[in-house]
């Protein structure tokens, strides 16, 4: 029986013309994707190899190469795409799960893309934020039901109310958890530079703490997750903050795998495993059944760093997230993290990528929603994760009610990386998800740490104009005030599960 043929996602075309055969492209490229013969002295290219990474693209000293998706089509069938029959193809070449990376890529509605900003006019006027002052300074934490102040004290003593442990941004936007294993040694220095110099903060995901990191202690959170790599008392006191990872966005339900040909030396130390070993995740945590047990970890973990830094937990935007949520702020979490349906992953099984979860949008509302009806909504603050792809998103989530976003992709676009999805194969052309000592001198983290650092700051002076525009001076001021929305285009029940009215209807 023949072998099913899979038409490639990609053609290169190499306009030879241009071309000089100087094997830049032959030499850059980690897929194999362009070849040189020494006989012809020509450099010719497969397509089937192409990823649509772009690296060749971007090097060729000529502007030879042209990468487009294949014209190639299949009789169109709207039950039966060409990824529908390239997916049965595959499995029933390789009898495995397929993998992928990034975030779901499928046509879900993106609410972000419903929901548009108010803006002053005549009464409550806009403020021009490049003459007056706008605050998107911060704080992470539980705050008290009530603030009882001392008259006549220093600021410092001011406080009478009980405060625990805060975390202070200078702008609403944290870089989401990437360990090092799934992305290289550069791309984890370019956040932390980035994040210190910022002021914001990065995650070290599940793959514990490398030894050059911890001066960047500071603005970090260090996550603590089922696998529990890497994690131990110096590692729980070098960071600003501590998150436990029940789930992530793009894996709800699912425990994480780095295979072990990406377990180096360097990563076995800093994971605390043999070097080459497969790093599993277990699903589950093993010693959480309940949010009894989920209080213990919380506890014990606060006890371990003397309750001087806040304690939160991550988990997968679900079906029920909303009491999940509030039974998390109940088991004493200082910040709950909500990883929507379009979560990034250096490597997830495809089904469960694009089928499992709910959209990041709807999980911020019911949250904030049910956090206030239940008068709990201060103890805890509300980070947002999952496809976050500028200014604007950030703000409609803080109208929506989050406190702070994660970005991972976009930081990670920033850094250079072009979505190709590929991440799993440890083959990174930009020096990103890989640990191949060839592709990560690519990644200079002095340069990544300076793009990072811009994007922080253009989206900043953004949100500082779309509030100044608002005529709100504070982007705490904005928190869950849903009135600064309004919908176009989604369905009645969309619209009453984010609390937000149709365009054209007035307060
Ligand atoms: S990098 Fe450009 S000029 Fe050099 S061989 Fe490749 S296509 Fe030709
Ligand atoms: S990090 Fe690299 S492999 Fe992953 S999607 Fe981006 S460019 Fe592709």
């Amino acid at each position: 029986m023949a072998k099913g043929k899979i038409t490639p996602e990609f053609k290169i075309i190499r306009d030879m013309e241009k071309c000089v055969s100087c094997q830049v492209c032959h030499r850059v490229c980690s897929n194999d994707a362009h070849l040189y013969d020494p006989d012809a002295g020509e450099v010719t290219s497969e397509d089937s190899r192409c990823v649509g990474c772009h690296f060749c693209e971007t090097l060729c000293p000529t502007g030879a190469l042209t990468i487009r998706r294949n014209p190639s089509e299949i009789k169109l069938n709207a039950l039966w795409s060409g990824r529908a029959l390239e997916d049965i193809t595959r499995q029933s070449s390789t009898g495995g799960v397929l993998l992928t990376g990034m975030g779901n890529d499928r046509p879900f509605p993106v609410y972000f893309d419903h929901l548009l900003l108010n803006a002053s006019q005549v009464t409550n006027p806009s403020i021009d934020p490049l003459r007056e002052p706008m605050e998107l300074r911060t704080y992470l934490g539980g705050k008290p039901d009530r603030l009882e102040i001392k008259e006549g004290q220093k600021p410092e003593e001011v406080l009478k109310s009980f405060l625990s442990s805060q975390i202070s941004l200078e702008t609403p936007i944290l870089f989401s958890a990437m360990s090092y294993g799934s992305i290289s040694l550069n791309a984890v220095k370019s956040l932390a530079k980035a994040a210190r110099e910022a002021g914001t903060l990065w995650n070290t995901g599940e793959g514990g703490l490398h030894p050059d990191l911890y001066p960047f202690g500071p603005h970090l959170v260090v996550q603590v997750a089922s696998g529990r790599f890497g994690v131990h008392q110096e590692y729980l006191e070098a960071g600003a903050a501590i998150e436990i990872k029940i789930g992530q966005g793009a894996k709800p339900g699912i425990g994480g795998h780095l295979p072990g040909e990406k377990v180096t030396e360097q990563i076995s130390r800093t994971r605390m495993i043999p070097e080459g070993t497969d790093a599993l995740s277990p699903a589950p945590h093993h010693d959480i059944y309940s949010i009894e047990d989920l209080k213990q970890l919380i506890f014990a973990l606060k006890e371990a760093v003397r309750y001087r830094k806040p304690v939160g937990v991550k988990i997968a935007a679900v079906h029920n997230v909303a009491p999940i949520a509030s039974g998390i702020v109940r088991a004493g979490a200082d910040f709950v993290v909500i990883d929507g349906l379009r979560g990034g992953t250096g490597a997830a099984p495809r089904v469960i990528r694009d089928h499992v979860g709910i959209p990041i949008e709807l999980a911020i509302s019911v949250v904030d929603q049910r956090l206030r009806e239940e008068g709990q909504r201060n103890r805890a603050s509300l980070i947002a994760a999952g496809g976050f792809r500028n200014s604007a998103d950030v703000v409609k989530a803080v109208a929506l009610g989050a406190d702070a976003v994660y970005v991972g992709t976009a930081a990670l676009v920033a850094l250079g990386c072009h979505v190709c999805q590929k991440c799993y194969t440890g083959k990174c052309n930009w020096g990103i998800a890989t640990q191949d000592p060839y592709l990560t001198k690519r990644l200079n983290p002095e340069i990544g740490a300076r793009r990072l650092v811009n994007l922080l700051r253009a989206w900043s002076l953004e949100i500082k104009e779309m509030l100044g525009g608002m005529g709100i001076n504070a982007l705490e001021s904005l928190r869950g005030n849903r009135e600064q929305l309004r919908a176009v285009g989604l369905a009645e029940t969309d619209m009453k599960i984010l609390g937000v009215k149709p365009a054209g209807e007035a307060w």
